[in-house]
């Protein structure tokens, strides 16, 4: 008997709404969590259920935000890296993306995104978007792609033409209508899209440019990689809070070094 033609996932995917985190209903689905149709250029591929384990994994190592484990669930990772790499992209391991820069790990992306989202602004939305984020290092589109699911806008920044456009490729394909990509030196943010209401930041220098605050909207919160002592890098979560600028120090991570210029 024929098949009714089955209807191709489009993008962006609209979420369903999810329980409200700590209630009861939020803890029957972290149990369990399934994220809804994933996001591909081409119709459904073994690797759902590769990346679905992906995203189990990254329940039980903490992440909580039911947004951040949905996004991560629809976006294939496989899809931007290089063909011979795609087996890996769903274990927890940072791969290379080319031009000596890598992706970084699942668990690293879904944990910046994470701290993003508790941004003091949503604080009382937990199922709030983001309005406008700033990506300083679009490598291949990957995170990017992940963003969108969360935010409303998506600036992101590159700033070596080789990788701007291998992510102007990878995604082509997911047609994103509000992720926006830039060729240019992130250290000057990109003062045309400010104020955002997040900044992340996928490479990390000795300390954030000025820049990044000054184009950070009320409320809002930069996630970045700086260097900590010489001891190597640690993740720091900066709020423009109506108290002040507060800044926090976290654990330590292993990012691309943030270079000036274009190349
Ligand atoms: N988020 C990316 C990870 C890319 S790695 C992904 O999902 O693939 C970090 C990237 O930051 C590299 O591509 C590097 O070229 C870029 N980068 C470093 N300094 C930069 C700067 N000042 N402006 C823009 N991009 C920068």
């Amino acid at each position: 008997m024929p098949q009714p033609p089955r209807s191709r996932p489009t993008f962006p995917v609209t979420l369903p709404r999810a329980p409200v985190p700590g209630s009861a209903a939020a803890a029957r689905t972290r149990a369990s969590v399934v994220p809804p149709t994933p996001v591909h250029a081409t119709p459904a591929m073994a690797s759902d259920a590769v990346r679905q384990r992906m995203v189990q994994r990254l329940a039980a190592q903490g992440i909580a935000d039911e947004r951040v484990l949905r996004a991560m669930g629809a976006v294939a990772r496989h899809a931007f890296v290089d063909g011979a790499l795609a087996a890996q992209a769903y274990e927890d391991t940072s791969l290379p993306i080319g031009l000596g820069q890598t992706i970084s790990k699942p668990n690293v992306v879904a944990r910046m995104i994470e701290l993003l989202l508790a941004a003091p602004a949503l604080a009382d939305q937990p199922q709030g978007r983001l309005g406008r984020v700033l990506e300083i290092g679009t490598g291949c589109g990957y995170q990017a792609a992940v963003l969108s699911q969360v935010a409303r806008e998506v600036y992101s920044i590159e700033r070596l033409r080789g990788l701007h456009e291998k992510a102007r490729a990878n995604l082509r394909p997911l047609r994103l209508a509000t992720v926006h990509l830039l060729l240019g030196d992130g250290m000057q943010g990109y003062p045309a899209g400010a104020p955002y209401a997040g900044i992340i930041a996928a490479a990390g220098g000795a300390d954030l440019p000025s820049t990044w605050l000054d184009q950070l909207a009320p409320g809002g919160r930069i996630v970045a990689p700086v260097q900590s002592g010489n001891t190597g890098q640690a993740l720091v979560i900066i709020d423009k809070t109506n108290r002040g600028i507060e800044r926090r120090l976290l654990e330590a991570v292993n990012f691309v070094p943030l270079k000036s210029g274009i190349a």
